[in-house]
């Protein structure tokens, strides 16, 4: 499973793809800079939370991690769960290395 993340991690890499999730997860705010799921559900004042290519990290709280994590934090599922989400998000269905 671990495998299979970094896989997921390593497919959505390009801003369009990461800004279309990050929509459909609900998520709000302005450029690459969001309200995070984590420390502002709510909003607030300024949004807090940055994506940057691969990964996100939040200015407030200090979450920080990939966008498999970003999913997992915005859904407030586990990883299984977090995947299955991708899945259905993207229509692609990607299998682990065996080696
Ligand atoms: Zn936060």
């Amino acid at each position: 499973m671990t495998d299979l993340r970094h896989r997921w991690d390593q497919r959505i890499t390009d801003w369009p793809t990461v800004s279309k999730i990050a929509s459909d997860l609900g998520m709000r705010g302005q450029g690459r800079h969001f309200y995070c799921p984590g420390c502002q559900p709510a909003g607030g004042s300024s949004p807090e939370l940055k994506i940057h290519d691969g990964g996100f990290e939040c200015f407030r709280c200090g979450m920080r991690g990939d966008i498999v994590g970003l999913v997992k934090l915005a859904n407030n599922c586990d990883l299984e769960e977090a995947i299955q989400w991708l899945e259905s998000e993207t229509g692609e269905h990607l299998e682990p290395d065996n080696d």
